[in-house]
């Protein structure tokens, strides 16, 4: 056997490694098992990439060698502080900024293999194409980031014939695709590239606030096309499988956030998504009446009373980490008879399945939550239902006001309960930036705090 032989047959084996690792994230009773399996696939992976550049290169293997342990060493120490520092909320952003890497990287290997390969016309449209999603995902994925992290407005950006520019930079990167494969020579290069970093960032400043998640994980699609492009540019197959897997997942994710948020699925891919236009927050400025205040002692009462009930859990749980806490006054409850379970939405938090992850962190029984489609129908034989630091995705006006920004969302109909508790700690909107009519039903009641507090008092009034 080969060298190359050898390396390809390790790449297979990543590959493999890597399609098992998804099939055993897909379900949170095998996903520790799929991240061994990725991490695995990934070391096999890059020992076999250094194994191949150590070969390949005309440099003393010793030098490579040191140059690449030089630049894992910066990677390793990196990505290691962040992976310990960063929030679990920060998660979405983080993964943002990601992307970006992946686009500059297949910016980057593109120019490189223009300038080191010989200009055949296969590759001259690998290098155009890999440049051009590479672009687009990078600064995309600055603005993604930025809009996450709140460092710049969430606010959609609306541009006058917004589809007409973008579909206008589409047809002129067409026509330089031309005039590169006829000169081969940097200028249409550069002038595309300029293009799509301005495509990029207007695709993601076009999506308002209440749309973010799907951006992400549209922007994670991109990323896998774009590292793909580079596995042709580079002629490496295990980069061209994970990339298609990556932007192949990336898509299907899309498409079932599009479906869970009611969106449709082409108008995301496009970019522009989330802004029809004359979409005021009408319920925003509408007078909405009284809201109840409750107190821990009187929660405490009503759950002592109740029979059945759900938890709707949101962003605020995770702000406050308040799950623990959340699954302790659950298994209380649980061993006095009562029937508690978890509502979930596929939105709520601030990345899909956030609070999946949460509940499994605190040792919630995955039998006890359920997706919304699983519960929206049992909210109306429900005694108590307490939302904890949830807003958006309890906003009947989804439903009710067709001139709502989240307008045709689907919410967990929490209000259909005979009581409802809300626990948050003011009366501010969520991350759509919306008031939400739910706070001033007649019988909702506001218990006001930090979630891990709040619960924390009910538990010892219980
Ligand atoms: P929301 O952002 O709608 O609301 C969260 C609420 O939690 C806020 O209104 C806030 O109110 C409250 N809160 C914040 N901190 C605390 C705390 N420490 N204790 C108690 N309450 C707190 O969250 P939802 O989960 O209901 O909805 C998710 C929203 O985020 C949707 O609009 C969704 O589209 C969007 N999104 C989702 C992503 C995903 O992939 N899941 C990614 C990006 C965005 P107050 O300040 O009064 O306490």
């Amino acid at each position: 056997m080969t060298l190359v032989q050898l390396v390809q047959a390790i790449y297979l084996i990543s590959a493999v490694l890597f399609i098992l690792s998804l099939a055993g994230l897909s379900q949170q009773t095998s996903a520790r098992r799929g991240s061994i399996a990725g991490m695995i696939g990934m070391a096999l992976a890059l020992i076999a990439t250094v194994i191949l550049s150590l070969s390949e290169s005309e440099r003393t293997p010793i030098v490579t060698l040191l140059l690449i342990a030089m630049a894992l060493g910066i990677g390793a120490i990196v990505g290691t502080w962040r992976a310990r520092t960063i929030e679990m909320t920060q998660m979405p952003e983080m993964i943002a900024m990601l992307h970006s890497f992946v686009g500059i990287a297949a910016v980057l290997v593109g120019f490189n293999s223009f300038i080191t390969e010989p200009p055949a016309t296969v590759h001259l449209i690998e290098v155009f194409l890999g440049i051009l999603i590479g672009a687009v995902t990078f600064t995309g994925s600055i603005i993604a980031y930025l809009k996450l992290s709140a460092k710049i407005s969430s606010k959609p950006l609306t541009l006058p014939g917004r589809n007409w520019l973008n579909l206008g930079a589409l047809v002129v990167s067409a026509l330089l695709l031309v005039w590169f494969l006829i000169s081969a020579s940097f200028i249409p290069l550069v002038l595309m590239t300029v293009i799509a970093l301005a495509l990029g960032l207007h695709l993601v400043a076009a999506i308002g606030g209440g749309d973010m998640p799907v951006v992400v994980s549209m922007l994670n699609s991109y990323s896998g096309w774009a590292a793909a492009a580079a596995g042709f540019m580079l002629g490496n197959n295990l980069l061209i499988v994970t990339g298609a897997l990556v932007g192949a997942s990336g898509a299907i994710l899309s498409y079932i956030m599009c479906k869970a948020m009611n969106r449709s699925f082409m108008s995301v891919i496009l970019g522009g998504f989330g802004q029809e236009s004359g979409a005021v927050a009408s319920s925003e400025a509408a007078d909405m009446g009284e809201y109840h205040e409750i107190l821990a002692p009187e929660v405490a009462e009503l759950l002592k009373e109740a029979k059945s009930i759900i938890i709707a859990p949101g962003y605020g749980m995770a702000v406050a980490k308040a799950q623990y806490s959340v699954a302790d006054l659950v298994s209380k409850l649980r061993a006095d008879g009562k029937e508690v379970r978890f509502a979930v939405h596929p939105v709520a938090g601030r990345l899909p399945g956030h609070m999946n992850v949460l509940l499994a962190e605190a040792k919630v029984p995955y039998d006890i939550v359920l997706e919304l489609d699983e519960i929206n129908a049992d909210f109306a034989k429900t005694d108590v239902v307490i939302v904890i630091g949830a807003n958006d995705t309890v906003n009947p006006a989804a439903e009710d006001d067709p001139n709502s920004p989240i307008a045709g969302m689907p919410v967990l109909k929490v209000w259909e309960a005979k009581r409802v508790i809300v626990n948050k700690r003011s009366m501010a909107s969520g991350y759509a930036g919306v008031q939400n009519p739910l706070f001033f039903k007649d019988n909702t009641s506001m218990l006001f705090g930090d979630s891990k507090e709040a619960i924390d008092k009910v538990i010892a009034a219980l």
